[in-house]
């Protein structure tokens, strides 16, 4: 290929990037990608990176698995496209949702399928005001959601997300979307133990529901352990009382699974880990583990059945698309058969666990938690009084990250929390490598700031 700065200037003259500031980056020079495998990537000028980040969270299996490659060709072959509305269907839809089926919890066996998590939210703001529409209580509309929470980026997803930095772009939320705070004790907890303030969080959905009124409620949702916000671990008395309340005020509980799904807690779902039962859950990312776009809704029984009764006036043209569908289903089995989550649960994950939770010890680190092969370490001044720096928010995470980049280590930062979601493949020899790498990065950010 053609040389690294030429790429680059073409790059900066054409390409508009998500979520970043271009002219900046234009002068910087983006990090060309150019091969995978495993959890390692390769750059156009030949450095080797482990990607801690499993691209962004959906690499699950790893790069460069041939079987997902020959499985999207053979499809194109066979059926490159055809839809799903006009009363037609296809083999790999069918036999993708119905693996998903036998996948996912409890009476979770209907598939609305999508061709990202944004697009499979948005099916799950109109799904959810559609069925209690159905049901004839059509005031139940409002959707609760949680403060600093990304659920997408289309204007329904974004609205359910509670970023504000979103919202200010593009007239963000829509109508009838409330967000209330995170169980976050280590940054908001202050006094509390974590067990009161994971109550007292979830009690705030009650409070919502009393204020907005039971009648106006149509449904909350959240992510089983909080992703992009920072891999937010909630404590451990948070989702039992989330549930109870749902149950009690027959609120819809959808379970955006885009992050936690597909093994990464060490379950199928976040949803077994945390002990919920959700009436909908997302799904996306680790769907393929990323090697086709496809995402979509899993619900319930019930859910479908009232959905069932009249015509849903929604729909994606790639919705079931035939070679994503083959591909996430070849993963799948790829996940199945080489006992992807008993390697997350008893081997790597366990393993991560102790050598993710020592970097606590770390002069810059106030916490380091890990669920399965999510974790998150939160960067501070002061480790007993869980201090934030003077500096802007987010300031000492991007030095983190650079210094990351600098050891050849993708890790993500939010604000000044650094947050790793490797590949689930990811041996125990390449979790040291990691950690060695995280380690230095720390080192050389808090030689940095001592200047
Ligand atoms: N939901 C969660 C929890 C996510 O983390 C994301 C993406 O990061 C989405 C939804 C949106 O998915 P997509 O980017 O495929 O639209």
């Amino acid at each position: 290929h053609m040389p690294t700065a030429e790429l680059q200037a073409l790059d900066a003259a054409h390409h508009m990037h998500p979520f970043t500031t271009n002219k900046e980056l234009a002068e910087k020079g983006a990090r060309i990608i150019t091969r995978a495998q495993g959890v390692t990537l390769t750059d156009s000028e030949g450095n080797q990176i482990l990607d801690a980040m499993a691209g962004l969270w959906c690499v699950n299996i790893g790069y460069g698995r041939p079987e997902l490659a020959e499985v999207a060709s053979r499809q194109m072959r066979e059926l490159p496209f055809y839809n799903t509305f006009f009363q037609t269907t296809h083999v790999p839809a069918i036999a993708l949702s119905s693996k998903l089926a036998e996948l996912a919890p409890g009476d979770l066996n209907h598939v609305f399928f999508a061709g990202s998590g944004s697009e499979a939210n948005d099916t799950n703001i109109r799904m959810v005001r559609t069925y209690w529409a159905l049901k004839g209580k059509p005031s139940k509309s409002i959707i609760i959601s949680r403060k600093n929470a990304y659920h997408g980026s289309s204007v329904g997803s974004g609205s359910l997300g509670g970023m504000t930095y979103m919202h200010e772009q593009g007239g963000l939320p829509i109508p009838d979307v409330h967000h209330i705070n995170q169980p976050h004790w280590w940054a908001e907890g202050g006094e509390m133990s974590p067990e009161d303030f994971g109550l007292a969080r979830a009690q705030e959905l009650e409070q919502a529901i009393l204020d907005l009124g039971e009648d106006r409620v149509a449904a909350f949702i959240a992510e089983p352990i909080q992703g992009a916000g920072g891999v937010i671990i909630p404590p451990a008395t948070y989702w039992p009382e989330i549930q109870r309340i749902c149950d009690k005020y027959e609120i819809l509980l959808i379970a955006d699974e885009v992050i936690c799904g597909f093994g990464r807690t060490g379950n199928w779902f976040g949803s077994i880990t945390v002990g919920i039962r959700p009436d909908i859950m997302t799904i996306a990312k680790g769907l393929s583990s990323g090697y086709q776009p496809i995402g979509g809704s899993i619900v319930s029984d019930e859910v479908a059945a009232v959905m069932d009764s009249a015509e849903f006036n929604h729909g994606y043209t790639y919705s079931g698309h035939p070679v994503a569908a083959a591909v996430a289903l070849e993963n799948l089995r790829i996940i199945e058969e080489e006992n992807v989550i008993g390697h997350v649960r008893d081997v790597a994950g366990p393993y991560m666990k102790k050598k993710w939770e020592a970097l606590a010890d770390h002069p810059l680190v106030g916490e380091a938690r890990i669920v399965g092969l999510m974790g998150s370490i939160a960067l501070t001044p002061h480790k007993d009084s869980r201090a934030k720096f003077a500096s802007e928010a987010g300031t000492v995470g991007f030095i983190c990250r650079e210094r990351c980049f600098a050891n050849n280590l993708v890790m993500r930062h939010v604000g000044d929390r650094m947050i790793i979601s490797p590949p689930l493949v990811i041996s125990t020899e390449e979790i040291d490598t990691l950690v060695e790498r995280a380690t230095k990065a720390l080192d050389e950010c808090y030689a940095e700031l001592k200047k």
